[in-house]
């Protein structure tokens, strides 16, 4: 982790240069002279609404704007930015501490699944939306947060739209409860008279100019700050003192909404009518050119272009930026343009730069760094660079045209994550990102009239996504009544039935719908319930280590490694840790295989940066920073054994920090982590039953499987151990549709455990 060392001149000197630079940075992007306009619209508005060209510093500059004009002065109380990724959440997170001049986790920080870097003095905190929804459970009403900034809104994911309704209630009851202070206050004390005429609904004593205030309740004495030493320490204080210190501090909640493009329309309705500000951007105009024929492969069109891009235009004349669908795609157009920049002259070279969401925050910064000489920089990209990060430089853009869509059948219960074509909205914008420094290019690598039949916006999250998840958050939250739930666009009766009906299944509703025991307990993990419930079944069964591998094992798309030119190698090297039960007890021999390997063949180190010299004292040490990582040389050795036997290392790394995350909260929930039942597969797979009893399909007799609910018709993927054979009924991780229904993370179970561990689907007729 980087950061600014005063103890050395030269290192000082360095820091001071680096914050002069960036300080002028900051004035010259194109929202700095909107900056008091803002400030105003937004210290006068409870919600606010911003659109303005990507780049022009809506993420990285409001929040500070509203830290510098003293929106969050009082100890304890913050900013809160959401993303819809994570990579953005902790890239944006890292520019604007560096901005602040501030360590990471310090007035900085971020929040994502399974990685906090924040304190208790962090000011603006960038977060997933899905990691402020969860903390609505702990924290109602988001008292720590003066300011909450939703950002990204077009992108309408199923976790923003679902606070845009939350976020609203949450406003009222805290303009409710600063009124009902504010009455108590003047009945209390008719000497406070006067200082009730400053609080924030007086506008008129709002300077015009300068601003440097504290948005409401600054003067009224009666709110202490929660969570805080009260002042009054001493032991011989009044009830009447304590009283006063019991009194939760409530301030307004400011509501930010902030995007590029937006239907203000839509958005200003949905929120009574609130201000739309709109920032102007610096936009060069773009070229777009389009392929003349439909193309068959997307990679090889765009390994190409790239290649032609390079060799016939100026290498200083700017960078590329390529979007691609995801992960994969990236790893493979890398690997071929790093084999073609072998055939490239030494004075033209190109560099690749990938960013996805599950890059490691170690390797994001490469994409904003400049190339090395003679060098010219190609990231790779998935539409987090649409709209939700800018990255310098560019001048052309290649464009596939696609990117990955989730979707769900709740008639049929299948969840699918498919490569599918980007809509016109996200279009625009990827050929918007090649005009950020002069006149640019963008070469669309499909045809215009394809062009033409694109849909214009994505359909909202929630009208496609599986709900199961949410409802239970929403559930958690005391929200009762799904149904009528305050949607800017609801979703489909249908799919919030079969949420309701898998969670009651579940066990987290009771018969009349309510939050059961089990599923307050659910809903504690950031995990789908499924998953939850499989950790809680395995108290009974004694295989919490095996569930926790298994859980955890899901946070990756695999540890096996298969590369396609080695396949048969790969399947060769992971015989040895094959199950005759399929594929999860073949995930647990890995994890077994590989600790053994770590214990006895290396020495390894836990690293946990909370205990290193470098960490701030004040960083919160609920997990934070605990990476487990190695020292270079049992690193080495580790990962050459995962190289040799065609492992994932990266991928597995993650797991374990992953792992180690989701033990920390079954440890505080109180369950003994350590239970493993040596190799009986039987309980450890009624217990992953317990959890995916959603998910299981038996034996036809033409060798095809048929899922239990929908009726579908199932193939083994190939890349399973149970490809080819006939179990009589299996469990299955997920269905993937390519050209047939596929069941991927497939193990083998007896028909009899699913009534056992689904009570309430199966062995209820009534359900
Ligand atoms: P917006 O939210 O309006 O799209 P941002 O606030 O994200 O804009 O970015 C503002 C500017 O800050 C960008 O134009 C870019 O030049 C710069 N910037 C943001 N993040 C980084 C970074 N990590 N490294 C270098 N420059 C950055
Ligand atoms: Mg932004």
């Amino acid at each position: 982790m980087e950061s600014y060392n005063h103890t050395n001149n030269k290192n000082g000197r360095n820091s001071q240069n680096k914050k002069i630079l960036l300080s002028k940075q900051r004035q010259e992007l194109p929202i700095y002279s909107a900056r008091e306009n803002i400030i105003q619209s937004i210290y006068k508005n409870d919600t606010t609404i911003v659109v303005g060209e990507t780049g022009s510093g809506k993420t990285t500059q409001i929040p500070q704007y509203l830290l510098e004009a003293g929106f969050v002065k009082e100890f304890g109380t913050s900013i809160a930015v959401t993303q819809p990724r994570r990579v953005a959440a902790t890239s944006i997170a890292k520019r604007v501490a560096d901005e602040v001049g501030t360590r990471l986790g310090d007035k900085v920080g971020y929040g994502i699944r399974f990685d906090n870097c924040f304190s208790k003095y962090t000011k603006i905190k960038y977060l997933t939306d899905g990691m402020l929804l969860r903390e609505v459970l702990t924290d109602p009403l988001l008292l720590k947060y003066k300011v909450v900034v939703l950002d990204e809104a077009h992108e309408r994911t199923l976790r923003t739209d679902i606070l845009f309704g939350m976020l609203k209630t949450i406003q009222k009851k805290r303009e409710e409860m600063v009124k009902a202070n504010a009455k108590k206050k003047k009945n209390s004390s008719k000497a406070h008279n006067s200082q009730e005429n400053g609080n924030s609904n007086n506008f008129n004593s709002m300077p015009k100019k300068h601003i440097m205030f504290d948005q409401d309740n600054e003067n009224q004495n009666d709110i202490s700050l929660k969570n805080t030493k009260p002042k009054n320490h001493n032991p011989d204080s009044t009830d009447n003192d304590k009283k006063k210190d019991d009194t939760p501090f409530v301030s307004k909640l400011k509501i930010i909404i902030m995007s590029a493009t937006l239907d203000a329309e839509k958005f200003l309705q949905y929120f009574n009518n609130a201000p739309v500000l709109y920032i102007s951007g610096r936009q060069f105009p773009v070229k777009t050119f389009y392929t003349y024929e439909p193309q068959s492969d997307y990679l090889d069109s765009a390994h190409t272009t790239v290649i032609q891009l390079h060799l016939e235009t100026n290498p200083n004349s700017g960078d590329i930026l390529v979007f691609l669908s995801g992960q994969e795609d990236i790893e493979n157009l890398e690997k071929l343009l790093k084999e073609s920049n072998l055939h490239l002259p030494q004075y033209n070279k190109i560099c690749t730069a990938p960013i996805y969401a599950a890059l490691p925050q170690k390797l994001q910064n490469k994409v904003f760094e400049s190339a090395p000489p003679h060098t010219r920089k190609i990231v790779l990209a998935t539409n987090i660079a649409e709209t939700s990060i800018t990255i310098p430089g560019i001048k052309y853009v290649i464009d596939t045209g696609v990117h990955k869509s989730r979707g769900y059948d709740p008639r049929i219960g299948v969840e699918s994550l498919l490569v599918e074509p980007i809509s016109k909205s996200s279009a625009r914008q990827r050929s918007g990102r090649a005009g950020r420094i002069d006149h640019g290019y963008c070469y669309r690598l499909y045809t215009e009239d394809d062009y033409e039949k694109l849909e214009e916006n994505e359909v909202p999250e929630i009208k496609r996504r599986q709900l199961t998840s949410v409802i239970l958050t929403l559930k958690a939250a005391g929200i009762d009544d799904i149904l009528r739930f305050d949607y800017m666009d609801a979703p489909s009766k249908p799919a919030i039935k079969s949420a309701l009906l898998e969670l009651y299944a579940l066990e987290a509703l009771d018969e009349s719908g309510n939050l059961s025991k089990l599923g307050s307990w659910m809903a504690e993990f950031p995990l789908d319930p499924v998953y939850s419930k499989v950790l809680y079944e395995s108290v009974k069964h004694k295989c919490t280590s095996e569930a926790l591998d298994l859980v955890a094992a899901h946070s990756v798309e695999s540890i096996f490694f298969s590369p396609v030119d080695k396949r048969h190698l790969a399947a060769e090297a992971h015989k040895q840790f094959q199950s005759i039960d399929g594929d999860h007890w073949t995930v647990i021999n890995l994890i077994k295989a590989f600790n053994e390997y770590k214990l006895n063949g290396t020495k390894v180190v836990i690293f946990d940066q909370d205990s290193a010299d470098e960490t701030p004292e004040n960083i919160e040490s609920e997990g934070i920073y605990e990476e487990v990582e190695y020292n270079k040389e049992d690193g080495n050795k580790l990962e050459a054994w995962c190289r040799k036997n065609f492992i994932n290392f990266k991928n597995l790394n993650h797991v374990f920090k992953v792992r180690k995350q989701i033990e920390n909260l079954c440890i505080k929930m109180g369950i003994d982590t350590t239970t493993s039942c040596g190799n009986d597969t039987e309980q450890v797979l009624i217990c992953l039953l317990s959890g995916f009893f959603y998910k299981c399909a038996m034996l036809q007799p033409d060798g095809t499987y048929r899922s239990l609910t929908g009726s579908q018709t199932v193939h083994i993927h190939p890349s399973s151990t149970m490809f080819r054979k006939r179990a009589s009924s299996i469990v299955y991780d997920q269905l993937v549709f390519t050209n047939k229904l596929y069941a991927k993370g497939v193990s083998s179970i007896q028909p009899a455990w699913i009534s056992i561990a689904s009570p309430r689907l199966y062995g209820n007729s009534n359900f």
